[in-house]
């Protein structure tokens, strides 16, 4: 078992441990009043197969649980599916004593986080990540948001849970496209921190350490949120691939490309543009390129460079004219580089 602290505007624990959801109730007990009422959130996919183990446990524990399921997608992603979320909390009257739990991916984390930062005007929630990407990403950090027709996560808020539960053996059951989507983001918590990490990943057969693998980079975005919760400067790190993987996905519709081959392919191109300039210590970008082609991961796409340059025009890193790069001095070491977005076409030219 391990367990991190998060020291935001909120304190909160994220326990890493195989099999803690059926600790749910008794953790949960620590932070609310007996008989509190909690609306279970969750997907198609996930409620059958977990949702009963962790609604149990709560109940063990004297919470009344409703549980609530969309559709399993990116495409649920919408303000439409917040408002049947509040409809379930007003129909059971929740109030600021009682809570929500996300139990599901990156999807079900971030709804079920936005509309718990937005139902009279805020009550708690619990994080139950079910796959990587959400247990060594989105689930911690407060990061809320759903999509609009224009862009992803273009409405959001800021809003921490209160409790981050995971439990690596749920990721037994979730299929090795999402598996391999969430490695790009570890292989990124590598690029941008950990020359360490990095070599865990692409050296060790890594399906037999998922708990160290997720404590690792738990802890790398632990600590870059704590200096920097509010997205200001720090934060921008954990963008690299991310300026080109964002335009990517959206230029595909965001189902044909999943967001980690998108972010994969993204950190090659600003790699190989970081080499080109003499910023980036040569040989990195064929080091990504290996992480990710061991995982299945596509390194590079046919779309041409002008067309991935034209859709990061609505990129929330954008301010002013100037657009946030992240770029990597070597392996381990990212930084960010604020540039007008007239020289991107300059600084890409090796895309070409
Ligand atoms: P997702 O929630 O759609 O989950 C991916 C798929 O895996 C779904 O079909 C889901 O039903 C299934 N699944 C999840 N866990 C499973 C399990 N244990 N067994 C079987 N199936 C399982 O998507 P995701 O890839 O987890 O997350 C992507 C989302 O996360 C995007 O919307 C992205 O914008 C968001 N995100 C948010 C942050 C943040 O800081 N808030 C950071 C990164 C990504
Ligand atoms: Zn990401």
């Amino acid at each position: 078992m391990k367990e991190l602290t998060v020291n935001t505007s909120k304190s909160y624990k994220i326990q890493i441990e195989r099999g803690c959801l059926g600790k749910t109730g008794k953790l949960a007990e620590r932070l609310f009043k007996p008989g509190a009422k909690a609306v279970l959130v969750s997907d198609s996919n996930v409620l059958p197969l977990y949702g009963e183990r962790v609604k149990q446990s709560l109940e063990a524990a004297g919470f009344s649980v409703h549980t609530f399921a969309f559709p399993a997608g990116e495409e649920s992603k919408q303000l439409s599916c917040i408002a049947q979320i509040y409809s379930e909390c007003a129909k059971h009257r929740l109030t600021r004593s009682d809570f929500l739990v996300a139990l599901g991916g990156g999807v079900t984390g971030d709804m079920t986080g936005f509309a718990a930062a937005t139902y009279l005007r805020g009550i708690p929630f619990i994080q139950i990540p079910t796959s990587l990407l959400a247990q060594i990403d989105s689930s911690v950090g407060g990061k809320t948001a759903v999509d609009l027709p224009q862009g992803k996560n273009l409405v959001g808020a800021f809003h921490q849970p209160c409790l981050v539960l995971i439990d690596p053996d749920t990721l037994e059951t979730l299929p090795q496209r999402f598996l391999s989507d969430g490695m790009a983001e570890a292989i990124k918590y590598g690029c941008i921190k950990s020359r360490e990490l990095f070599d865990m990943i692409y050296k060790e057969d890594i399906r037999q350490n998922m708990e160290e693998l997720i404590y690792r980079c738990v802890d790398i975005k632990r600590e870059i949120v704590q200096r920097d919760e509010f997205d200001t400067g720090e934060r921008m790190l954990l963008n690299f691939g991310h300026t080109f993987g964002h335009a990517l996905e959206k230029l595909y519709g965001f189902s044909k490309l999943s967001h980690g081959e998108a972010v994969g392919i993204g950190m090659v191109m600003m790699a190989k543009c970081g080499e080109s300039m003499g910023i980036t210590k040569p040989g990195t970008t064929n080091e990504i390129i290996a992480a990710l082609r061991k995982f299945q991961l596509p390194t590079s796409d046919p779309m041409p460079i002008d067309q991935i340059l034209s859709a990061t025009a609505f990129d929330k890193k954008n301010s002013g004219g100037m657009i946030g790069l992240i770029l990597l001095k070597q392996i381990g070491e990212g930084f960010v580089d604020q540039i007008y977005r007239d020289r991107l076409a300059e600084l890409t030219e090796v895309l070409q």
